[in-house]
């Protein structure tokens, strides 16, 4: 069944193949067993419905969550945001000072930022003209010490979706981890990778409640991969990372998810508003395509206009100094009044 299987146990760092994980009291014993009394792990007795440690594995929520996505609970992996999700595949896959990872700029700036946590280097192959991955150089620069490729679909800061090409020659190509990052994925029209982890051992999915659920404020990250990655970093991972606040209100935003759709179909509606309105704005140089909630744009002077525009009350992000992004500005989409206000005032700094 499997198009390409991997040695996963070769690509874990030795120290984390040979450890011990941390046994939890909550791990022996869950609060599903409600006639127990609990006299395990130390909390106070008294019930106030958060006295007692969280699940550690999330069953709950995980299971909603398989539900929606259709893939079993094993493949599933939750973190407090997808960053700490992203950092426990660099500490159980890349051994510190040695190994690299290969990402493709302009991408997320966390790749690099967890990489220099972790004392791993970064290689970089930039996106093309077209934002799209130049497979020859990327194939070039793979060595052995390459563990993990990060591709960023749709890409932040530039909104597009990475061909499926290239995400299927390198996960049949390299022998590490291939991660997708599809934080923005609702918002695209094309299918998730999550499809394929059944087919690839070395693939690698990530999401987030933080972008389209709409609850960037609870820190609630998903990483979907093969059983033996996801057992690989449970064992890593702090024993109560997501915690009860969390896992509930994950359970809600879950419960309506009908709301999620339809607020995803209105920004969706938004956008095209916006971005139609935009093209007779006389500084804009070029509006690029977008599978995301906000587009890059090019300007005639970043810098200035991003002052124009914040002096006027609107934060948008320049990203000026992002290879291949020169005078460009990315803007998220926000409700019709808050892009109606955004028109108004890049028209009023037009003169
Ligand atoms: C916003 C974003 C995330 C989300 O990170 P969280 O820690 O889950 O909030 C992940 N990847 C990319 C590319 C993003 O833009």
């Amino acid at each position: 069944m499997n198009k390409r299987s991997i040695d996963i146990k070769k690509l874990v760092r030795p120290n984390i193949m040979g450890l011990k994980p941390y046994s939890s009291a909550r791990n022996e014993f869950s609060d599903a067993d409600k006639k127990m009394v609990f006299l395990d792990a130390n909390e106070n007795p008294f019930d106030n419905g958060l006295n007692r440690y969280p699940d550690p594995l999330q069953s709950t929520l995980k299971e909603k969550i398989s539900e929606l996505k259709g893939l079993p609970a094993e493949n599933i992996l939750l973190g407090n945001g997808s960053d700490e999700v992203l950092d426990l595949l660099f500490r159980a896959f890349c051994n510190p000072g040695k190994d690299n990872i290969l990402t493709f700029p302009p991408t997320y700036g966390m790749y690099q930022v967890l990489a220099d946590i972790n004392d791993v280097k970064v290689k970089e192959v930039l996106l093309n003209d077209t934002f799209q991955i130049d497979m020859e150089k990327a194939l070039q620069e793979i060595d052995d010490e390459t563990k993990i490729i990060f591709i960023c679909s749709p890409n932040n800061p530039t909104g597009n979706l990475m061909e499926e090409e290239s995400v299927v020659r390198l996960l049949e190509s390299f022998n590490g981890l291939v991660v997708v990052d599809e934080a923005y994925i609702d918002f695209a029209d094309s299918k998730s990778w999550l499809e394929k982890i059944n087919e690839y051992n070395n693939l690698v999915v990530t999401q987030t409640f933080s972008k389209a659920f709409g609850k960037a404020g609870i820190r609630l990250g998903i990483c979907f991969a093969d059983q033996e990655v996801i057992e690989i970093l449970n064992s890593i991972k702090p024993p109560y990372n997501v915690n009860i606040l969390t896992q509930e209100e994950g359970l809600n935003t879950l419960d309506e998810y009908g709301n999620i759709l339809k607020q995803k179909e209105q920004i969706k509606i938004y956008k095209n508003q916006l971005l139609s309105d935009i093209q007779n704005i006389s500084f804009i140089k070029e509006i690029y395509k977008t599978d995301a909630n906000f587009v890059l744009i090019r300007v005639d002077d970043a810098d200035k206009r991003y002052q124009q525009i914040l002096e006027k009350g609107i934060v948008v992000r320049n990203r000026n100094t992002q290879p291949k992004c020169k005078n460009c500005l990315r803007i998220t989409m926000g409700t019709e009044e808050q892009n109606k206000e955004l028109y108004k005032v890049l028209k009023s700094i037009e003169s």
